[in-house]
This record gives structure tokens, C-alpha cells and sequence, in this order.
């Protein structure tokens, strides 16, 4: 008889904020989503410092959203990772992308993209690909981004609260930077090895990130990594149509059982006012307990007022 192994993969959640700032509504709302999704499911919640942009860091800033998270009753596994840590795993990365000789030096700036797609009457911002047979011996170093050849091929998959999404890589993205001309490798390329090290098997982020995906399974197609499961919560904007993030002002979150209700709220959770709770033990358990993630509103934004 055929022994089946019905043994199943652990839940492994992560957040991933950057070190750019306090930590904002918004950001809560993604810390929040991810661990309690993670909770729910008996699942391990890690946290990883996504500072691999060293000129967007804020000095100090890591140190005062821990303590946010903490403040906020958030428990985390493991020890924290920070992506500056581990620069060899995202070169070992590049160097295999490099070997499927699908990757290319591009010299172009970001004006030149504009024009050249406005003058071939490509979607703004879609990079035409003029730089794909450049020999990368010949060009000083400094002076070139590296991009990826992406197919003419459809990356489709279910998000848990979105639901079907679909992206012709080649049509709506185009070949894509992996490695940036300032020496910084690119979100889209840590990003996804990070989740691969980590082991990361469910991924639960902002919206803003929705269309990143199908360029990160691309990668995780080339690199041989398992795909994990996506789902996109919506992102919070003011009146004004503003994102948090992007509001010096934004609401500084302080850890108060009122906001963590209101950010409860605002993920679709039906839960007591924060006066019918004894405290934020008593308020994470209830939300662990009860959250449903079919709940949470299937759109792009939503308005919250700071
Ligand atoms: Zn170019």
C-alpha cells in the first residue's frame, strides 16, 4: 500500500515594514491582516526589516516600530531579519538570473523611458526593452540598471481577497530592473528571495502591491522557489484620495485599543467596542478567534478619517 504523506506545509506569515518612518495607519492595517491571518491558521509570524534601500532609512526608526508592534500587543517569532544582512542571498540570486542569460545591462534614465514609450505609443512608464542586446563589458560600471526579459505570457493567480488577478508580463509590465543603477538590488528581486529563506508560505499586504505579484512569480518561476498565497488588503486613503504612507501628518499609531478596534473595523472584523474590552490580550484573542478573512472588503481602497 502507497504510504501518503498528508503532512502539510506550517502556515509561515511575515511583516515586512520599512525603516523610512513611524509606524502609520496603514501600516498597522498590513501588521495587523498578516499576523492575525497567521494566528487564526496556527501559523509562525515573522517580522523582517525591509531596509535594503539604505538611502530611505531613518535613523532609529526600526527601533520606534518595533516598539509601536509591541505596544500594540503583536508577538512575533523567531528573531528579526534585516534585509541588509543578507546581501550575499540576493547576489547569489542575481548571478543565477544572470546564467539563464535572461538578464540585460540598461543604460537608459528614466526620461529617455518616457519619451522612448511615448514616442512608440507604449503604455506609460512600460520600459520598450531598447537596451536587450547591449553587451555589458562595454559600459563603465554605475552607469547601468540590470533588467529581466519578461515573456509574452499571462501570470495569473487566485488572491485570498481580491480573487482573480492577471498580468501579461510582457504587455502590461516589461522588462523589469532586478539590480538598480545606484547598486541597490531591487525590491521585487529581495522581496521574493527574503520569503524564500524565510520560508514564508502566505503573504498578506497592501493592495499597492497587488501588481507587483505576477513580476514576483516570474522570478520565483526562475529561481525554483515555491509560490506562496497571496492576499491584498485595501488600502486606507484619506478624503482627499491621499495614502496614508504618504502624509507627513499620516496618524502615528500609539497602540491604543481604540485604533486597533478601528483598524479591526476597517478590515471588515465585526468586533466590540474597545469599552467592552478588559484589555489587548483580551482584544487580540477575540480577534484571532473570530477573523474571517472573506471579510475583508474586496477592493482597492478605502477612506479612513485622520
Ligand atoms: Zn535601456
Amino acid at each position: 500500500m502507497i504510504k501518503t504523506n498528508f503532512k502539510r506545509k506550517k502556515y509561515r506569515g511575515r511583516f515586512a515594514p520599512s525603516p523610512s518612518g513611524e509606524l502609520h495607519f496603514g501600516s498597522l492595517l498590513a501588521a495587523m491582516a498578516s499576523y492575525t491571518d497567521a494566528r487564526h491558521n496556527k501559523g509562525d509570524w515573522l517580522l523582517r526589516i525591509d531596509d535594503i534601500d539604505q538611502a530611505r532609512v531613518i535613523n532609529n526608526s526600526d527601533k520606534h516600530i518595533l516598539s509601536t508592534l509591541e505596544h500594540c500587543g503583536f508577538e512575533w517569532d523567531e528573531s528579526i531579519t534585516y534585509q541588509s544582512q543578507y546581501l550575499e542571498h540576493y547576489q547569489e540570486a542575481l548571478e543565477r538570473l544572470n546564467q539563464t542569460e535572461l538578464t540585460y545591462p540598461c543604460t537608459c534614465s528614466r526620461k529617455q523611458i518616457k519619451e522612448m514609450s511615448e514616442n512608440m505609443d507604449i503604455k506609460n512608464g512600460i520600459y520598450p526593452g531598447t537596451c536587450r542586446n547591449k553587451n555589458k563589458h562595454n559600459i563603465p560600471k554605475n552607469t547601468y540598471a540590470i533588467r529581466l526579459k519578461v515573456p509574452v505570457e499571462q501570470f495569473s493567480f487566485n488572491d485570498h481577497i481580491q480573487g482573480d488577478y492577471s498580468q501579461n508580463l510582457a504587455q502590461d509590465v516589461g522588462d523589469f530592473v532586478v539590480y538598480r543603477r545606484d547598486n541597490v538590488f531591487s525590491y521585487q528581486l529581495s522581496v521574493v528571495v527574503d520569503d524564500f529563506q524565510s520560508k514564508i508560505s502566505h503573504i498578506v499586504r497592501g493592495y499597492d502591491l497587488l501588481d507587483s505579484t505576477p513580476k514576483q512569480m516570474y522570478l520565483q518561476q526562475l529561481l525554483d522557489y515555491p509560490k506562496p498565497q497571496y492576499a491584498h488588503i485595501p488600502l486606507a486613503v484619506t478624503q482627499d484620495n491621499l495614502k496614508l504612507s504618504k502624509l507627513s501628518h499620516a496618524k502615528k499609531v500609539t497602540g491604543n485599543l481604540e485604533t486597533l478596534v478601528l483598524a479591526a473595523q476597517f478590515l471588515g472584523q465585526k468586533v466590540p467596542d474597545s469599552k467592552d474590552f478588559d484589555n489587548k490580550d483580551d482584544f487580540w484573542q477575540y480577534l484571532v478567534t473570530y477573523w474571517d478573512i472573506n471579510k475583508v472588503p474586496r477592493m482597492e481602497k478605502q477612506i479612513i478619517m485622520v
